[in-house]
């Protein structure tokens, strides 16, 4: 845990440079553009401890699995989001002296990132041995205007002494990602073009032959007139042009440096430098100043739409905008063969690949803060990787067109590295079928579902319809040998929460057919046969939704988590020793398998996503039961119970959870911030506030919300799009205060109350805090 990030409504602070905290701050710093990325590195050379990390998204390596016995089935390689080149690079001399933070004495230190406006800065003071003082000031962003643009001014002021600098402004290729299997090089050289104007260095993938060009182009000054420059360098993987000035104490020269990047995923091999030259050309016709004002206003725009505001706790303010600020910069939907890494562009760590945290926690932050074409896009992914998850779920032994999506991918193939954990990740499936009901159920728009979704459904309930077996013992179908979200067990039978997303998926699937047969039958019966699907099918699915076996403690009124759960030792984390904490770095894996103790909420994770079928009481005991043995060793935890405590009433609990998430990583809470952000987990601190405090749900295509405000708040406004509205609702203290942006008015639900918001205009309504707790009694 660390607190050395100064707490500001829309800024991300450091003073003082303690290079112990530089990967900490290289990941929170860290920008992007949906399409690219890089963490805070700094621009000129610094031999100190650093993790250099540019990304492009989309572009990733098949880094060859390192495994100690082979096993069929095995993935053959674990994706890798590549180190790529690097745009900001600047070699500093002075007087013939490199310019380097880890020598020269760091005097006064300030790293902003401006998450209003997008923009990461830092004011340096140094001195070298002979007392000689450097200010220097650089600011950069990379554009969400332009996303094939960034751009970076860099100013460099001798305070006390006249000297020579030389600057040398490079694009280094010579990268590697430090978490590579075998040391290997992933990129080989393609070209290297330029001149005195412009420097482009074009490399490859090796096995996947993505190729990317990164350019830049450069414009030194002193005095107020440009220096030419004296140089142009290139060489493999490299450019770079230098420049030279006889700078006089107190006087700057600035550097102006434009990138652009630009990949195969948009340009064929053939063109990419030239596009990568068009980009160059429109960044730096239009100038600093200009692109700046592009990208502000862009960001302006997405303030609008998704911010929150708190009201009375400026740390708690200043973790959600992180929250939504990376989330943004990290994924703007643009294009369907994207996704959300769990480290985004911030880290190296799970391989950018896509995990089942996209379905499950991600798009419900997109769904209710973007055009709806974006949380279609992520949707859209998913239905392009349907071929190899039915290929995948061959290679398995399944048949008939079932389908296993990966729980870990970038391109639909299953390229996870932990066997034992990961590949019983069946629910990661159900996931993926609730998403399509999801999205279907916030947007209304049934023609996804019936265009691409229940394709996907189908393939999906095959899926588990073959996954399942019939128990002759306990006359029931079973699933057996998986792991359920809590990795913390691997291999157990009938884990609750699997057993009912697999039930669910079944029943879903059975009423999209249906609703979808009865308004156009012939759409149905051509989908029927290319799928060479039969009724039959669906009695058989049926069959196993009314005889499909759940573990539960009648005793206790509660669900198992798995077969045999109660077996285990009881006892709760608040009566464990707390140094044993965490037990993922403190205990054997062995111990850890046999503890209660929970990863990640599980049973609770199904309970949120099927709430309705329960009762406030039911869920209760649930909570009551489980909450207290969770150790939350999964930042995707916290946020799950923050909504489920909101819902039965536990304010504080709700209130304590949602802290665990929301600065997790400004206050590096699990100790892991220095390996990148939490991006996915992200979504959980704007899940706890909108569905936690704001109880904000949709039911019978209505939003519905049963607010109340932590303790600690004087309260919090948030911003959803709904179903074309653009809706802001504001709870104070004692009335909530909800506003309709559009034109037309809009149905909502206050607790049990159904009021209608006329359009471009705002209706207060009284906040019953206790709403939950008398919600609960009542029933
Ligand atoms: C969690 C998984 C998650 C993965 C990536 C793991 O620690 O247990 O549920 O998908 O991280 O975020």
């Amino acid at each position: 845990m660390k607190n050395y990030i100064k707490h500001d409504e829309w800024k991300i602070i450091e003073e003082g440079f303690n290079p112990q905290n530089n990967r900490v701050s290289e990941s929170l710093f860290s920008i992007g553009n949906g399409w690219f990325g890089q963490r805070a590195n700094f621009e000129e050379t610094y031999t100190g401890d650093s993790l250099q990390g540019n990304y492009v998204a989309g572009v990733y390596y098949p880094d060859k699995t390192r495994v100690g016995w082979w096993k069929n089935g095995y993935p053959e390689y674990f994706a890798k989001v590549l180190n790529s080149p690097n745009w900001i690079g600047l070699i500093i001399y002075t007087n013939g002296e490199l310019v380097d933070l880890a020598k020269w004495k760091v005097l006064e230190f300030q790293r902003i990132l401006d998450m209003k406006s997008g923009v990461l800065s830092r004011v340096v003071t140094v001195e070298n041995g002979k007392g000689n003082r450097l200010l220097l000031s650089s600011e950069r962003f990379c554009s969400m205007a332009d996303p094939e643009v960034a751009a970076l001014r860099y100013e460099i002021t001798p305070i006390n002494f006249d000297t020579e600098i030389s600057i040398e402004s490079c694009v280094d290729g010579n990268v590697v990602n430090e978490d590579s299997n075998y040391g290997e090089n992933f990129w080989d050289e393609v070209s290297q073009a330029g001149d005195r104007q412009f420097g482009i260095v074009t490399v490859k993938t090796r096995k996947t032959n993505y190729y990317v060009s990164t350019g830049m182009e450069s414009r030194f000054a002193y005095n107020n007139s440009e220096v030419t420059p004296t140089e142009f360098r290139k060489r493999s993987k490299y450019v770079s042009v230098t420049y030279h000035s006889n700078v006089t104490a107190g006087k700057s020269c600035v550097l102006h440096k434009y990138a652009s990047i630009v990949s195969s995923l948009n340009y064929g091999e053939h063109e990419i430098e030239d596009a990568c030259k068009n980009a160059l050309k429109r960044a730096s016709k239009s100038g600093f100043g200009n692109l700046y004002e592009d990208h502000r206003k862009y960001w302006e725009q997405k303030w609008d739409e998704s911010d929150i505001i708190i009201r009375g706790d400026i740390a708690a303010q200043q973790g959600i905008r992180f929250n939504i600020f990376q989330l943004n910069q990290t994924y703007t939907g643009d294009d369907p063969r994207l996704n959300i890494g769990p480290k985004g562009f911030t880290g190296e760590k799970y391989g950018g690949s896509t995990y089942w945290d996209t379905e499950a926690y991600c798009l419900s932050f997109y769904l209710s803060t973007a055009q709806e074409k974006v949380s279609e896009n992520l949707l859209q992914y998913r239905y392009r990787h349907l071929s190899k998850a039915i290929e995948n779920a061959e290679k398995l032994g399944f048949t008939n067109g079932a389908a296993l999506f990966p729980m870990v991918t970038m391109n639909g193939e299953e390229s996870h590295n932990e066997w034992e954990i990961t590949f019983e990740e069946i629910h990661r499936n159900g996931a993926i079928a609730y998403a399509i009901y999801d999205y279907t159920r916030c947007t209304g728009k049934e023609a996804y579902l019936k265009n691409h979704g229940l394709e996907v459904l189908i393939a999906i309930s095959r899926f588990w319809a073959q996954r399942v077996n019939w128990s002759s013992e306990k006359e029931k179908y079973v699933m057996l040998g998986v792991t359920g979200p809590n990795e913390y067990e691997n291999n157990v039978n009938n884990n609750w929460y699997t057993n009912k997303i697999a039930s669910w998926t079944l029943s879903y699937t059975i009423g999209s057919i249906s609703k979808i047969k009865e308004n156009d039958p012939d759409y149905i019966s051509k989908l029927f046969a290319s799928l060479s699907f039969a009724d039959t099918e669906v009695n058989h699915w049926q069959q196993i939704i009314d005889q499909l076996y759940y573990p539960t403690d009648p005793e206790q009124g509660i669900f198992l988590q798995q077969d045999g759960f109660m077996d285990k030792e009881i006892i709760p984390v608040a009566d464990m020793d707390q140094n044993e904490l965490p037990i993922n770095q403190k205990w054997s894996w062995d111990r850890i398998l046999r503890s209660c103790y929970i990863k990640q909420a599980d049973v609770l994770q199904g309970i949120y996503f099927f709430e309705d079928e329960f009762e406030p009481e039911e869920i209760k005991r649930n909570f009551d039961f489980y909450e207290p043995i969770t150790v939350h060793e999964s930042s995707l935890s916290a946020c799950v119970h923050a909504i489920l405590a909101s819902s039965i009433g536990y304010e504080q609990k709700a209130y304590e959870m949602y802290l665990r998430t929301a600065r997790l990583d400004l206050d590096d809470y699990n100790n892991d911030t220095e390996d990148g952000c939490h991006i996915t987990s992200m979504a959980g601190a704007w899940l706890a506030i909108t569905k936690g405090f704001g109880g904000m749900r949709v039911k019978n295509d209505r939003i519905c919300f049963q607010p109340f405000i932590p303790n600690n708040w004087k309260g919090y406004k948030f911003s959803i799009l709904f179903r074309g509205f653009h809706l802001v609702i504001d709870v104070k203290t004692d009335i909530t205060v909800i506003s309709n942006l559009s034109e037309t008015s809009c149905p909502i639900r206050m607790y049990d109350q159904e009021v209608i918001i006329q359009g471009n205009s705002e209706m207060s309504l009284p906040l019953n805090p206790h709403y939950a707790l008398e919600n609960l009694v009542s029933h």
